[in-house]
């Protein structure tokens, strides 16, 4: 028999704390159906009224803090006070930057034509219809209802398929959107695995994925067969460039949040440290003892806890066999370096220096609470190794003079 439903783990306990159905490609038709039959109405109403709307929406969404970042700590795993800087802050600053600014962004916009000066041509902006949004599980609730929210200020219907880890926080982003003043039809989720997700670009009108970069080349190449437009945000394996005259003090601070925040599953992750020779000893003092404190722990149960497991257990083997992959070629342990043995996704905040190319902590995404550190004698080497990577998303560079750093920045590709 088929899996009717997905069952929802704790990633510190591993108890089962919740369960959902999964959509069949029949279903997800059906709610794409019911979200375009609502859109009809909300895509008429005027746009200030609709702004009014996600001001409503926001406010729950303050009210409702404390719900969400309990939610978020017990199906993600993240200390409640990330969950509140990193998601619910996050997206409430966004829904106030797109009410207050839709009126000039989505403003009809006159279009110069040099040759024939007797026409006057503008560009109009229209919803799609029903905009399908695809999310993962590291900031579930943020990265699922930022474009959500503004799909609904553009005035259309949106079907949202979270992640099979972390489905039940979007059920909670629906219940404060309605709460808010949407019209229930118009919101659709739908959970499943990749094969909801599949079904759901099969139905709408635009796509907004974000995940990784195997999954986001399916998604567009499914796009466009369809030739309907995507944005896919993918994945990252950004450096963290040390110059010589950084000021250490702020740097060791930086790559302690920049390569643990979250558990190290954020697409903009400390990846990759690249270091100058001559501050590798100074910089290693105020970094260690940094990582050492970080003791991991059950977010849910105390609040001073700064570092949670790691969301599921898949995630957990990719860590583990990043670190083993670069020990097996010669890596040296600083700290951590291994899981917490338990029914949790635990693992050790891990930092590892005699890293080298050819190992695939420093190609591929690790998405995991580790640093791994490559001591380098000159500049142009290290903006040499930042950019020998597919994974351009983002990079950091780190020295007391902002002109030198900017020059250095300037040569990155992220
Ligand atoms: P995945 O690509 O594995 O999954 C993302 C979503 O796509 C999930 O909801 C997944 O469902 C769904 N999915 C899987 N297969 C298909 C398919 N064939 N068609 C449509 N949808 C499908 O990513 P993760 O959830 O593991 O997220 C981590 C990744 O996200 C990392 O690479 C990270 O860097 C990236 N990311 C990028 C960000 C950015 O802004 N650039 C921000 C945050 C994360 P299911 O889970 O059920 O398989």
């Amino acid at each position: 028999m088929s899996e009717t439903h997905i069952e929802v783990c704790s990633p510190a306990t591993g108890e089962i704390i919740g369960s959902v159905p999964i959509a069949s490609p029949d279903d997800v038709a059906a709610c794409v159906k019911t979200a375009r039959a609502a859109q009809a109405e909300w895509g008429a109403r005027t746009l200030e009224e609709r702004c009014r709307v996600l001001r409503q929406v926001k406010n729950v969404i303050i009210d409702r803090t404390d719900d969400i970042c309990d939610l978020l700590s017990k199906e993600q795993g993240k200390p409640k006070i990330e969950a509140m800087v990193h998601e619910v802050a996050n997206l409430v600053d966004l829904i106030h930057y797109f009410t207050s600014e839709a009126d000039r962004i989505l403003a009809p916009e006159p279009i110069p034509l040099h040759l024939l000066k007797h026409r006057a041509s503008y560009l109009h902006w229209s919803p799609r219809g029903v905009v399908g949004v695809i999310g993962p599980w590291n900031f579930p609730f943020n990265i699922c209802n930022a474009p959500v929210a503004v799909a609904l200020i553009a005035g259309n219907g949106v079907v949202v398929k979270p992640s099979e880890f972390t489905p039940l926080i979007q059920d909670l982003a629906k219940e404060i959107f309605v709460q808010g003043g949407v019209p229930e039809d118009l919101i659709q989720v739908v959970h499943g695995y990749g094969e909801t997700g599949a079904a759901v670009i099969d139905n709408v009108d635009m796509v907004e994925f974000t995940g990784s970069v195997a999954t986001g080349r399916k998604v567009a190449a499914q796009c466009g067969e369809r030739l309907i437009p995507c944005v896919t945000e993918l994945g990252g394996k950004a450096p963290a460039l040390v110059l010589p005259d950084a000021n250490l003090d702020r740097t060791a601070g930086a790559l302690a949040w920049g390569g643990f925040a979250n558990c190290g599953q954020v697409c903009a992750s400390v990846e990759r440290v690249l270091v100058h020779r001559s501050v590798i000893t100074p910089l290693l003092d105020k970094l260690l003892p940094k990582i050492q404190a970080l003791e991991p722990g059950n977010t849910q149960e105390d609040d001073a806890v700064q570092i949670g497991p790691l969301n599921n257990r898949r995630q957990r083997d990719i860590v583990q066999s990043r670190v083993d992959d670069a020990v097996s070629k010669g890596a040296k342990v600083m700290v951590g370096g291994s899981v917490i043995e338990g029914p949790g996704n635990f693992f050790e905040p891990t930092v590892l220096m005699d890293v080298t190319t050819d190992m695939d902590i420093m190609s591929h995404e690790t998405f995991g609470p580790v640093l791994p550190i490559m001591v380098m004698d000159d500049v142009s080497a290290m903006v040499e190794e930042a950019n020998r990577s597919h994974l351009g998303l983002l990079a950091y560079v780190f020295s007391r003079d902002a002109e030198t750093a900017r020059v250095v920045a300037e040569q990155i590709e992220a």
